[in-house]
C-alpha cells in the first residue's frame, strides 16, 4: 500500500523524529511505499494569501473559496499545493504526525490543510441542492483511503481522560478527525497518542516504539472510528441535525456523531 506521512515538527532529532523513524522502518519492513512531507524541512508556506492564486491580480479582491475552486478546476494552483494533492491521491493511507501544541496541531500543519484542501478537492465536492449537501462526512475525494494521527503530548493520559482537566482527547481531536479527515471522505482510525513524553527515557521510548510498530502493522485491520455518514439517512435535511430518534439518553456533543445501538 502507499502511505503518506505529513510530519510537522521543527526538529528532526526530536522524539517525534525518532517515532517517524520507527514508523518508516516498520512500513518499509511491511513492503509499503512511503512518502514523507516533512513540512519544516520543506519550508512549507503556512498561510493562504494572494500568492496562492497566480490567476489573481494583486489588486483583485481575494475570495478564498471562490478563487480556490476556480484555480483548482483550471489546474493553476501553485506547484507546492499541486504536489501535495498528488501525494494525497497517490496514498491509500495518510498519517498526520505532530506534537500537540496548544491543544491543536502546529500552525504549519494547519496551514498545509488550509492550502492543500482546495475547493473542489476536499470541500465543495458533489451535488449541492435542497436535498443533498454535497459529498462530505464519509464521502468525497478521499473515500476509500484510511487516515490516522500520531500525536505526542506533554500532558498525562489522565489529564485527557473523561474527567481530566484538559478535556477528553477524543473531543480535542474531533475537529481533526471529523472535520479535517472524515469530511473529505477518509476512513479515520483511532489515533496513536503518546502521553507525558517530555521526560521520555530509553525504557519508555522502547514501549512507545513497540506500541507504534503494532499500530503500523495493523493499519489495514484496525476498526475505524464509527462516525455516521452524512448521506445515509441519519441527519435531517437541510438542517443537518441528527434525527431525534437516533439520540441515546445522556449522549451529547461530539459523541452524537458516532453510531450507537440505535443505529
Ligand atoms: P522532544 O522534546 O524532542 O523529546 C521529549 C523527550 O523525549 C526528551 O526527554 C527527549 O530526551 C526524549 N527523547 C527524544 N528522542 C528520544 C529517543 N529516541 N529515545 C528516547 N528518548 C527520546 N502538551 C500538551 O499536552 N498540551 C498542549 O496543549 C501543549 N502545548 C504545547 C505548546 C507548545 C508551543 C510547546 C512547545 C509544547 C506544548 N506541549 C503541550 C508539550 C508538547 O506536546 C510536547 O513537548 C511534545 O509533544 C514533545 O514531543 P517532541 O517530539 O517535541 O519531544
Amino acid at each position: 500500500m502507499n502511505v503518506l506521512i505529513v510530519f510537522a515538527h521543527p526538529e528532526r532529532q526530536s522524539l517525534n523524529g525518532a517515532l517517524l523513524d520507527v514508523a518508516l522502518s516498520e512500513l518499509h519492513a511491511q513492503g509499503h511505499q512511503v512518502q514523507v512531507s516533512d513540512l519544516y524541512a520543506m519550508n512549507w508556506k503556512a498561510t493562504v494569501d494572494h500568492d496562492d492564486f497566480p490567476g489573481l491580480k494583486p489588486t483583485d479582491r481575494l475570495k478564498v473559496a471562490a478563487e480556490s475552486s476556480r484555480e483548482f478546476a483550471a489546474h493553476t494552483l501553485t506547484d507546492d499545493v499541486k504536489a501535495e494533492q498528488e501525494k494525497l491521491l497517490w496514498a491509500d493511507t495518510v498519517i498526520l504526525q505532530f506534537p500537540l501544541w496548544w491543544f491543536a496541531m502546529p500552525a504549519i500543519l494547519k496551514g498545509w490543510v488550509d492550502r492543500v484542501y482546495a475547493c473542489g478537492f476536499a470541500y465543495g465536492v458533489g451535488e449541492h441542492s435542497d436535498s443533498r449537501w454535497g459529498d462530505r462526512y464519509g464521502e468525497g475525494v478521499m473515500a476509500g483511503k484510511r487516515a490516522m494521527l500520531i500525536v505526542t503530548t506533554g500532558g498525562w493520559q489522565e489529564h485527557y481522560s473523561a474527567r481530566g482537566i484538559n478535556g477528553p482527547i477524543d473531543d480535542l481531536l474531533f475537529p481533526i478527525h471529523h472535520g479535517i479527515l472524515f469530511y473529505p471522505g477518509f476512513t479515520v482510525l483511532p489515533p496513536f497518542v503518546a502521553y507525558r513524553v517530555d521526560r521520555t527515557d530509553e525504557a519508555k521510548f522502547a514501549v512507545m516504539a513497540d506500541d507504534l510498530r503494532e499500530r503500523i502493522r495493523t493499519l489495514n485491520d484496525t476498526p475505524p472510528i464509527a462516525y455516521r455518514q452524512q448521506n445515509e439517512g441519519d441527519y435531517q435535511i437541510p438542517t443537518m441535525q441528527l434525527l431525534p430518534d437516533l439520540e441515546e439518553p445522556g449522549v451529547k456533543g461530539f459523541a452524537l456523531h458516532l453510531q450507537n445501538k440505535k443505529g
